[in-house]
């Protein structure tokens, strides 16, 4: 008997999964998931995330017995301790091959590297796979052979090499006869294991499953694509797909999403959504080639010092909604309260928090990653590093968004304004925005001056980048 092994991380279905199919296909498989509560803690996952991560398993493990598919659960603190449990198991189980799906940030990375070098001493092949993006990194280079710093020609070259995979079909699996294994001392229950405490809300706001997700991207492709180049802008509206946590989770498969799209027509819905996937992959190429990104460090090394103000309190009023800028504060709540951030909304919140307040971009991707139900490395760090003008294709330094002028486009008649603030609910369309004195008592005035901000950060990140290409006399 062959036996090989899947290790479940954040690839949470049967679907489409690349190293579920390729054990599948090699003998007998035995599925296992290994809890690691220190090591997310240090990664600030949020509680949200981690209860649908808990969910899914659930439902994972029952579908895994319907093609006689064990899955066995694991916990221990952080990374470190992985190798020596894996080690365990691998000789007791008899294990042929360890197979699982590649994650890119560098702790996971070293973390292969290590269970690697075990695989290699028992003689056990490791097979890493690269089924989160559409294309592994080491496969998209430009003409002279370096990694893209810029999404536009990415773009255009992942399309080319992507066309040809259009067609593709999914990977599925077939039942299997039963495995019957030594049991181990360190096997725990799902139940057994540490998750954070759960919030009842969050199971009818994001339902679990791989059928649900599927289910939502098919009537996504049916209906809203065709508008989402104009609807994807509209927080007040569900005009995106509201799959990304599903996508972090490995609840979905991302090639499921590009044939889906690409199967609902070529329209301009269609093309624009697909490039949103093709971020993605963008930023998980990115933090593969430049490892420094994911030790907290901008990626430009011209705008490495900004004098970024720590001031906690205007921080701590950021965070919770307070600022008395009716669109971040209704952003911060909608954050707040369904764990989740319309886009245009996350790129308002971060640019104010980094350019108005000239707060540390690193505190609020914390934030974001400790409430995001999709915090997912790659994505949060990328769209951080846009919005602070530290990161590769980032938006530039001088054009910072007034976030009120983003509220009067994007929320014109302030319905998303009036539905997570109710307090200025009673405001007409054109004072919600910034209600000046019609602000009722119980709502903040401004955190700052909005001029005043915008000129502190020009000023701040112009003498920075100028000092940084002076050429000395
Ligand atoms: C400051 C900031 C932080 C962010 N943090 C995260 C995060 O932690 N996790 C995350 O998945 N996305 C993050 N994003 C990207 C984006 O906001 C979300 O992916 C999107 O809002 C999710 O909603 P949706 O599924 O309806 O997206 P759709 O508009 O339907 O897009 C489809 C999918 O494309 C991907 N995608 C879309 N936009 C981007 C983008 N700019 N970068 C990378 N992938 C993208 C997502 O997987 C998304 O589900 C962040 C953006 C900013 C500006």
């Amino acid at each position: 008997m062959t036996l090989a092994l899947h290790w479940f991380r954040t690839d949470l279905r049967i679907h489409d999964n690349q190293s579920l199919a390729s054990a599948h296909a090699e003998g007998d498989v035995v599925a296992i998931y290994i809890a690691t509560p220190k090591q997310w803690q240090a990664h600030y996952d949020a509680a949200i995330k981690l209860d649908y991560w808990r969910r899914n398993l659930q439902m994972l493990e029952e579908e895994l017995l319907q093609a006689n598919i064990p899955l066995y659960y694991f916990e221990v603190a952080t990374y470190k301790e992985i190798p020596a449990l894996l080690e365990k198991l691998l000789v007791q189980w008899q294990v042929n091959s360890l197979h699982c799906n590649r994650e890119y940030p560098l702790n996971e990375h070293n973390r292969e590297a290590a269970v690697a070098a075990v695989c290699s001493k028992l003689g056990v092949q490791m097979q890493l796979h690269d089924d989160q993006v559409l294309m592994p990194p080491e496969r998209v280079f430009n003409k002279s052979g370096q990694p893209y710093k810029v999404f536009t020609p990415f773009a255009r070259h992942m399309r080319e090499l992507l066309r040809p995979l259009e067609g593709r079909e999914a990977l599925t699996i077939k039942r299997q006869e039963v495995v019957a294994l030594q049991p181990l001392n360190e096997q725990r229950q799902l139940g057994e294991l540490s998750w954070p405490a759960i919030d009842p809300v969050w199971k009818k706001l994001w339902p679990a499953g791989e059928n649900y997700a599927r289910q939502r991207l098919t009537d996504f492709c049916e209906e809203a694509i065709i508008v989402y180049d104009e609807a994807r802008n509209i927080p007040s509206i569900d005009g995106t797909s509201r799959l990304s946590h599903a996508l972090a989770a490995g609840v979905l498969s991302i090639r499921e999403c590009w044939r889906a799209a690409h199967l609902f027509g070529e329209g301009k819905g269609s093309e624009i959504w697909r490039n949103e996937l093709l971020w993605r992959d963008f930023y998980k190429h990115i933090i593969w080639h430049y490892p420094h990104v994911s030790r907290q460090k901008p990626w430009r090394d011209d705008v490495s010092h900004v004098p970024w103000q720590h001031n906690k309190e205007e921080f701590l009023r950021w965070c919770n909604g307070q600022t008395g800028i009716p669109i971040v504060d209704a952003a911060m709540q909608q954050l707040l309260q369904i764990g989740w951030m319309h886009n245009r909304l996350r790129m308002v919140t971060a640019m104010f928090l980094t350019k108005h307040l000239l707060i540390d971009w690193r505190w609020g991707e914390r934030w974001f990653m400790q409430h995001l139900i999709d915090g997912e490395f790659a994505a949060n760090n990328g769209g951080w590093q846009w919005s602070a003008s530290t990161g590769t294709d980032s938006v530039p330094y001088f054009r910072i968004f007034n976030p009120v002028t983003q509220s009067r486009r994007f929320d014109s008649e302030g319905a998303f304004i009036r539905k997570y603030l109710p307090e200025l609910a009673h405001l007409d369309n054109k004072s919600i925005h910034d209600p000046g004195p019609e602000r009722p008592s119980s709502y903040p005035a401004p955190i700052i001056d909005l001029g005043f901000g915008r000129e502190r950060a020009l000023s701040a990140f112009k003498k920075q980048v100028d000092f940084f290409y002076e050429t000395p006399e």
